[in-house]
């Protein structure tokens, strides 16, 4: 089988890790310092803290910006869950706002609608989570100004979109938010097995985030209620957790952000070719604009209106190809139906999702096998047997 996507794993990676595995420090060693320093200088921001994985750091990017019960955390239906979980570990609410159906991010316009009337009812959030959808980087611009008129904080689940960039910047700059977060699952842009990472502009925030990521731990005299005891001392000032990253994870974080533009580039030399086989057909292609670049964590293709999915999706499935669906739209899972969301509640989330697909994209497919995707899909566009 094809997958959907997989890591690229080099003999340097491996050498990496072995390198720490070698030396006297398995966590809490320089690896993780290292790491944490390369995300800054590939993003733009100033403060990284690094963590053991995406949904870690969005958590704690939600405690570090105060989210508590009774707030409200608004994201988009198209999202991994953990978009969404992020807010409910703070005992907060949940809400959507549903997509664009050719950006497949949140919709700006119905976002302003949103916001316009939770106004008037005293109920606007007090984070967005932002997601950039297969890593194709969400209006961040328009988004930032209407979070000044409303008072609203901005975190940017960037899992999607290391490597993309936005008005010529890379994403996780933060110019237009408060966190950005990043995902190191093996499906993602880059890999350390397990991983993720909250990066800030704000001292303070990434301050308060490395110590939730540690038991709410701080040995930094700067931030104790007095002065240390002694060499041994340290504080507990939150209740925090222990989300660390160790040194053989961020090792190879270090390694494989070496080769992240490399990554990107193929990613986007295998989206062009599925570009050039569905134009001119009625199959929908991921939108381009000129004022960013996706990073193609996903390449989803919506297939006409007259096609059924699932024959689609099976026929693919047992010619070996591994397709997939992001996502079920969160808001029609069975956990979410009980916090009150029911059908027909987003309904451009939902005709989305009745018609994605998504095909391998990712650095080491060869351009043998996608030649082979791509010979699949054109059967399947030209029979129209799939109806
Ligand atoms: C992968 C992903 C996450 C969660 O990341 P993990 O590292 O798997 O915890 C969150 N949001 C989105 C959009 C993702 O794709």
């Amino acid at each position: 089988m094809i997958p959907y996507s997989c890591q690229s794993i080099t003999q340097e990676d491996i050498d990496a890790v072995n390198e720490v595995l070698k030396s006297p420090f398995l966590t809490q060693g320089d690896a993780v310092p290292t790491f944490e320093q390369a995300l800054c200088e590939y993003t733009g921001a100033h403060h990284a803290v690094a963590v053991n994985s995406g949904t870690s750091a969005l958590h704690i990017a939600c405690l570090a910006l105060g989210l508590q019960a009774d707030d409200y955390l608004w994201t988009s239906p198209i999202s991994f869950v953990a978009s969404a979980n992020c807010g409910l570990f703070c005992g907060a609410k949940i809400d959507f706002v549903d997509i664009n159906s050719d950006s497949w991010n949140i919709d700006v316009q119905l976002l302003e609608e949103k916001l316009e009337m939770a106004a008037t009812q005293g109920r606007l959030p007090k984070i967005l989570v932002v997601v950039h959808f297969a890593g194709l980087p969400a209006d961040m611009d328009k988004i930032h100004q209407l979070s000044l008129k409303y008072q609203f904080r901005i975190i940017e689940d960037a899992c999607h979109a290391l490597g993309a960039t936005y008005q010529g910047r890379a994403v996780g700059n933060c110019a237009y938010s408060d966190i950005t977060v990043f995902s190191f699952h093996p499906v993602k842009s880059i890999t350390t097995g397990e991983g993720g990472a909250a990066i800030t502009n704000d001292l303070q925030l990434a301050q308060y985030m490395k110590m939730l990521a540690s038991h709410g731990i701080t040995r930094n005299n700067e931030l104790m209620t007095h002065e240390p005891d002694g060499g041994w001392y340290y504080q507990q000032k939150a209740l925090g957790y222990n989300y660390r990253l160790s040194d053989i994870h961020a090792a190879l974080g270090v390694s494989q952000l070496k080769r992240l533009d490399d990554f990107i580039n193929k990613r986007k030399k295998i989206a062009e070719s599925y570009d050039n086989v569905l134009s001119g057909t009625l199959f929908q292609k991921p939108l381009r604009l000129q004022d960013r670049q996706s990073s193609f964590h996903l390449y989803v293709v919506l297939i006409p209106k007259t096609m059924n999915r699932r024959r689609v999706f099976d026929r693919l499935r047992q010619a070996g190809i591994g397709v997939n669906v992001h996502y079920v739209p969160i808001h029609l899972q069975p956990y979410f139906a009980s916090q009150g969301f029911d059908e027909g509640d987003f309904p451009l989330a939902e005709s989305y999702y009745a018609r994605a697909i998504s095909l391998p994209c990712y650095p080491l497919l060869t351009e043998e096998k996608q030649h082979y995707v791509t010979e699949c899909l054109e059967k399947i566009i030209n029979e129209e047997d799939c109806n």
